[in-house]
């Protein structure tokens, strides 16, 4: 085993705004453990857009504020108290400040799968790469709308992270028809080799054209739901193509937040409307193992595959948001933790 340092590296920031607050630190210190905690050493790091929320001030951040939401690694020290986990164990999870080299975790925390140590850094790759944006995907189309074989669904940012693991469930496993919204061709053809069938590019159409051809493509109907992660640019249109009885999932804010509205909006065509966030469907034990075990299911049985953009590593994850922030990426980003 090797020894614990008294300082690490870490990617953080003391005050809102774009990228260029970010800061690279070797000179961090390493999080003492309590009697009940793990310390793990991350080996990769999720990238996620929410980190954008937070550095921007959309979402609240305490300063410093080291970002991250999930990361797989390995255990490296365990509290005395602690029987669930040994060091050596390889684990990935939900949790914060992993865009650093050491993680302590809550030997309880609900959303920490334990792998054993018989794990290939490949493996871990993917578990960093699959846990938050594929519990997302898998649960909003299993309890946000509970996508039906034969469905309409349009799907916004259908080449992102979130939205090519949206479109090979909904197209490929639940034989639903996608409508993806992408920025541009190749975008839009990486949608379809991942399900997506009527294909729409947001650069080239105006919110009219995009709504006049949702309408064509269901006959004038309208989807049966909506996964909408841009937020304000798109909401106005949701509320145009959803069917009568259709549900909108409005989960992102990638372009700003979509302002507060008068419930009455929804009367018309009885729609339903969720803001609903990943956590609130996997914070008990049965349910994050419920959905973590179907998912890696659907990926071991490559029914769903999880696209890796790049692996960057973990200084250079100003580059990275600003290749994300500035759309030029597709499916997944990862930071490799020296
Ligand atoms: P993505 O890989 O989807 O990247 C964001 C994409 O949003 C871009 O590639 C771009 O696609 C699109 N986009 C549209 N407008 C803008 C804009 N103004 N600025 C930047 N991008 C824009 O990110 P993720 O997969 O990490 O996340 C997708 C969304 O899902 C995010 O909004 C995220 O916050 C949300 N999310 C919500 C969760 C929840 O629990 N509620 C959990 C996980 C993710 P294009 O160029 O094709 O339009």
């Amino acid at each position: 085993m090797s020894t614990i340092p008294e300082n690490q590296a870490v990617i953080f920031y003391d005050q809102n705004g774009g990228p260029e607050v970010l800061k690279y630190s070797t000179e961090f210190p390493v999080p003492k453990i309590s009697e009940t905690e793990i310390l793990v050493k991350n080996i990769f790091t999720g990238i996620n857009f929410i980190e954008v929320y937070f550095r921007n001030g959309i979402y609240p951040a305490k300063f410093p504020y080291i970002p991250g939401r999930e990361a797989s690694g390995e255990v490296v020290a365990v509290g005395s108290s602690v029987t669930n986990f040994k060091i050596g164990d390889k684990i990935a999870y939900l949790g914060n400040e992993n865009f650093a080299q050491y993680t302590k975790l809550p030997s309880n925390k609900v959303s920490i799968l334990n792998l054993g140590e018989n794990v290939t850094n490949e493996q871990l790759k993917i578990y960093a790469a699959a846990l938050l944006q594929g519990l997302t995907a898998l649960t909003f189309i299993n309890e946000a709308y509970k996508v039906k074989e034969g469905d309409y669904i349009l799907v916004t940012a259908a080449a992102g992270g979130v939205g090519l693991i949206l479109d090979q469930l909904i197209g490929k496993v639940k034989k639903a028809h996608v409508i993806a919204v992408a920025s541009s061709e190749e975008k839009l053809a990486k949608a379809k080799a991942n399900g997506a069938e009527f294909l729409l590019n947001s650069s080239e159409l105006s919110v009219e054209d995009l709504e006049k051809k949702i309408l064509e493509i269901t006959n004038g109907k309208g989807v049966n739901a909506v996964f909408d992660s841009i937020g304000k640019d798109t909401f106005e249109l949701d509320l145009k193509v959803i069917k009568r009885k259709g549900t909108i999932i409005s989960y992102g804010n990638a372009s700003g937040a979509v302002p507060p509205l008068p419930i009455n909006r929804l009367s018309p065509k009885n729609i339903t409307l969720l803001r609903p966030q990943l956590f609130g469907y996997v914070s008990e034990p049965e349910e994050f193992k419920h959905y973590t075990s179907e998912l890696f299911k659907l990926i071991d049985s490559k029914q769903l595959n999880i696209d890796i953009h790049k692996v960057y590593e973990l200084k250079d994850y100003p580059t990275a948001t600003r290749d994300l922030e500035g759309r030029k990426t597709t499916g997944k980003l990862l930071l490799a933790i020296p």
